[in-house]
């Protein structure tokens, strides 16, 4: 059947649109990495891991990207938006995690040691304003693969609250208002938690533009009892 359908639609780089592959190797090696920086004051940080001065009980612990948000990484994460390229997200995945073992390898190690207990993935849900109606969380999909390939728990555990006014005419403080009353919690996080296996998440979205829904999903997982919440994205 993927032969047939490799006749009919064949794997195209998304970079060089070379044929064969959904991501070259030429193209791959092109991903330009990021600086590791602190996810509440975006200056550089060890690690990626906020600032001593920077931590806020409910804050993010840490930020890790695998690369900026420019070709060919940016035409990855677009694809993977509009066309639902399965096998592109586990290329993604892949290179992920290959990266983050080389370039940031401490957190990798320490959820190594603790043999993923008390580690869980959680992506973030589909962003409403950006109006994908299509139900395709691509997030999701790169947080599950994360989690098979980790041997971590998947919990989708927020949920986007439909009743959330769109984000666009509001301003400031309204709009972070509106944020923090977009998501809401699923029982499946509180029932992890009253196992005993919610303390740390790694928290998944495809971007992080300024970081607010990524620090809005953190503030809600950390009232909801998480411990430490790394955020992890392809692209900044
Ligand atoms: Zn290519
Ligand atoms: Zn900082």
């Amino acid at each position: 059947m993927s032969f047939i359908l490799d006749i009919l639609f064949p794997k195209k780089c998304v970079g060089c649109k070379k044929e064969g592959s959904y991501f070259c190797q030429n193209c791959v090696s092109n991903i330009l990495q990021t600086d590791l920086v602190c996810p509440r004051c975006e200056k550089l940080a060890v690690g990626g891991q906020t600032h001593p001065i920077c931590r806020r009980k409910f804050g993010l612990d840490g930020l890790w990207s695998l690369g900026i948000y420019d070709n060919p990484l940016k035409s990855a994460v677009q694809t993977l938006k509009y066309k639902r390229v399965k096998d592109l997200a586990e290329v993604l995945a892949d290179i992920t995690i290959e990266y983050w073992a080389k370039y940031q390898p401490f957190l990798l190690e320490k959820i190594k040691r603790s043999r993923g207990e008390g580690w869980v993935v959680i992506p973030v849900p589909l962003h409403w304003w950006r109006d994908n109606d299509r139900g395709f969380n691509q997030s999701g999909e790169i947080a599950k693969l994360l989690s098979e390939k980790l041997g971590l728990d998947y919990l989708d555990a927020l949920k986007r609250n439909r009743y959330t006014r769109s984000q666009v005419k509001l301003k400031g403080r309204d709009r972070q208002q509106n944020i923090r009353n977009a998501f809401e919690m699923d029982s499946s996080l509180r029932g992890a938690e009253r196992r005993g296996n919610l303390i740390n998440v790694l928290l998944v979205d495809d971007v992080w533009t300024t970081g607010s829904t990524l620090r809005e999903c953190c503030y809600i997982l950390k009232r909801a009892g998480a411990k430490k919440i790394w955020a992890i994205t392809l692209a900044r």
